[in-house]
């Protein structure tokens, strides 16, 4: 069976809807769905049980936090979503994504960048705001010429749009998924930008915090990264996700389409009553 455990929808800053993701997932062959955007699962109140038919769906969610100044991302799967304590986190991480976004807007004024609030916050309507709804508005105000430049000058790692000091604490998100019966991952580890070092000085963190599973393989990643990324796995007694980290047709990712896990890694569903 194909689990693809990591997935986005207009809900956060994926193209597609839920139920359009999940006709996708299921034309694609996945047996197995989380969608997991980020801070919200209001992707679940839009979706009916008939939708399914023999879709496997897990409750998930894409939790924002940092850690030594890098922006880092736990997966939430198979939560209960009416856990109070994982709601009142939710809660939290919305109104800081709020508050960022007005930080964002500061910060890029001094770039000379009109105030852009009102109209990204326009832009997210309902979704949860983020840094590619202001990759959109500088290109729609013809500021740079394409998603990827507004990233690479203004909204990517370390750059003027960066803000990351909003979010709560690793031990204190893996908790709220923790709470809810959930399965705590961290989010594709090779795209930190960090050196192997570096990046097992985190898991060491994570582990230690309560962290549970690893993204070992996350979209089309090279065979190399994911051996690695076994190691790490094992080394420190994590069970193993996979996921696309899909947001929208014809990009780097494509629901379901990737490598699959070895045998040599214990699996986050091993622990599920799925
Ligand atoms: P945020 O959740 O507001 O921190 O925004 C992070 C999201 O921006 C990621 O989940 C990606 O979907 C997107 N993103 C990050 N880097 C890039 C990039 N270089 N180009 C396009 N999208 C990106
Ligand atoms: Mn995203
Ligand atoms: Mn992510
Ligand atoms: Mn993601």
């Amino acid at each position: 069976m194909i689990f693809d455990l990591h997935t986005h929808t207009t809900a956060s800053d994926g193209a597609l809807s839920p139920s359009e993701l999940i006709s996708l997932a299921r034309d694609n062959g996945v047996g197995c769905l989380a969608i997991t955007d980020h801070d919200t699962i209001a992707a679940y109140e839009q979706i009916e049980a008939s939708q399914l038919l023999d879709l496997r769906l897990i409750v998930g969610i894409e939790l924002s936090t940092s850690w030594q100044k890098h922006g880092i991302h736990i997966v939430g799967l198979n939560v209960d979503r009416d856990n109070s304590e994982l709601r009142a986190g939710i809660a939290r991480q919305q109104d800081a994504r709020v508050s960022r976004a007005k930080e964002i807007a500061r910060r890029l004024v001094k770039t000379g960048i009109d105030d852009s609030f009102l109209a990204v916050q326009k832009l997210a309507g309902d979704s949860m705001i983020g840094r590619p709804h202001f990759a959109q508005h500088l290109v729609e105000i013809g500021h740079v010429k394409d998603i990827r430049t507004a990233f690479r000058r203004y909204l990517g790692n370390g750059k003027t749009g960066d803000v990351k000091q909003c979010w709560s604490d690793l031990p204190e998100v893996i908790q709220w998924i923790r709470a809810a019966g959930g399965t705590a991952v961290l989010a594709h580890p090779a795209k930190y930008g960090m050196t192997w070092t570096k990046l097992r000085a985190l898991v060491a963190d994570f582990a230690a915090s309560g962290g549970q599973g690893i993204e070992v393989v996350c979209g089309n990643q090279e065979s190399n990264i994911t051996k690695k990324l076994v190691d790490i796995c094992n080394d420190f007694e994590l069970a193993a996700s996979c996921g696309s980290d899909f947001h929208q047709i014809n990009s780097w990712s494509t629901p379901g389409k990737f490598a699959q896990l070895p045998d040599t890694v214990g699996k986050v569903w091993d622990s599920w009553s799925i």
